[in-house]
């Protein structure tokens, strides 16, 4: 779409303040040549009330006026219809649905008709809930509305337990959206999902070594004095460093011994999914057994006690090995479920 460079830059504040904040900053990052879009919240959803809740409309003209003035691509977010008219009016190129919006189906809707029948560029964050069918269902409102040209970002997720970050990255749910939707460019934004700069740099490594298509980066002219987000926000200079220090990760390579060497090591995973699978079918066999013996006596599909006992007794066994909790309590959970399930299947046929 804008691919000047790969990956794709976007840059701003958090929130535009007034309009020498807005030329500073987007000045400063023109210069530094690595930049495609500027990025500036004019309406910000804050959690609490009495926060700056950003400049509303007037901070519009500076945008118009940025985009016009320094030539580069200017981007904010809208929440509502009204705000989807007030920004084509003013002519700004990309809008983005943000977090506490794409959770809301009704909005989502609202958005889609206000957009429907334009040409505009719209990005989807992923909603703040970490529910991959409510993303999906925001970006196919998004498709089904006719926008063609469609950016996804990645800004983490409230859970219980974010730390080190203000908000989950929770990379299973972004890489699954890359598989659903490989046309569609997916973006990361750190700084969300950091909530503190000194984790930036190491969260958009992980993203581009994930293959993630570019990064939204808030930037501001005096982060410790910025009306919103202070601790997450870079200075330009900063954010040279952070851009010139990250490694691109290549898909591929056409170098002869490392394709051999792959493809080697892919036969040998190969041969090793085919043993789990054949153990799994074996598993599946016994817990047959189980079934019939469990109907024979009058005993439901479900004990669990067992289940608790299955899961502690191999994270044990699997942490040992040198394998994760999260992974084995996963994987377990999903046997254990497919092996209830199927029991209670069967012991309807006997
Ligand atoms: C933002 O980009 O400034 C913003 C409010 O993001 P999110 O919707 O991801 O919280
Ligand atoms: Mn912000």
């Amino acid at each position: 779409m804008f691919h000047n460079h790969s990956p794709l830059i976007i840059a701003g504040p958090c929130s535009a303040e007034n309009r020498q904040q807005v030329f500073q900053i987007a000045q400063a990052l023109k210069e530094t040549g690595k930049v495609d879009i500027f990025r500036a919240g004019i309406w910000k959803p804050r959690t609490m009330p009495g926060t700056y809740e950003g400049p509303g409309e007037s901070g519009l003209l500076w945008l118009e006026d940025v985009q016009k003035e320094l030539d580069i691509l200017v981007a904010t977010e809208v929440a509502t219809p009204a705000h989807v008219e007030k920004a084509l009016k003013h002519n700004i190129s990309i809008l983005w649905i943000g977090a506490r919006t794409s959770v809301n189906p009704f909005s989502v809707k609202e958005l889609a008709h206000a957009l429907s029948g334009t040409d505009t560029t719209v990005l989807i964050k992923n909603p703040i809930n970490a529910d991959i069918s409510l993303w999906i269902g925001a970006i196919e409102r998004i498709k089904q509305a006719g926008i063609k040209k469609i950016m996804l970002v990645h800004r983490g997720f409230t859970s219980l337990n974010p730390a080190p970050y203000r908000y989950d990255p929770i990379w299973k749910i972004p890489i699954e959206i890359i598989k659903r939707y490989p046309d569609l460019p997916l973006l990361c934004d750190p700084s969300h999902i950091s909530g503190n700069r000194q984790y930036i740099e190491q969260i958009s490594q992980k993203a581009l070594d994930l293959n993630m298509k570019g990064l939204m980066l808030e930037v501001h002219n005096d982060p410790m004095r910025a009306l919103v987000d202070q601790q997450q926000q870079i200075t330009p200079a900063q954010f040279v460093e952070i851009i010139e220090r990250l490694k691109k990760r290549k898909e591929n390579s056409t170098n002869q011994s490392y394709l051999e060497k792959l493809e080697e090591l892919r036969g040998q995973i190969d041969k090793i999914d085919h043993e789990m699978l054949h153990q799994l079918a074996s598993r599946k066999e016994v817990v047959t057994e189980i079934a019939k013996l469990k109907f024979q006596n009058n005993i439901g599909p479900l004990q669990l006690g067992r289940f608790q006992k299955i899961c502690q007794e191999r994270i044990k066994w699997g942490q040992s090995l040198g394998l994760s909790k999260e992974m084995i309590e996963e994987l377990f959970t999903t046997i254990h479920e497919d092996a209830v399930k199927y029991q209670s299947d069967l012991m309807k046929t006997f």
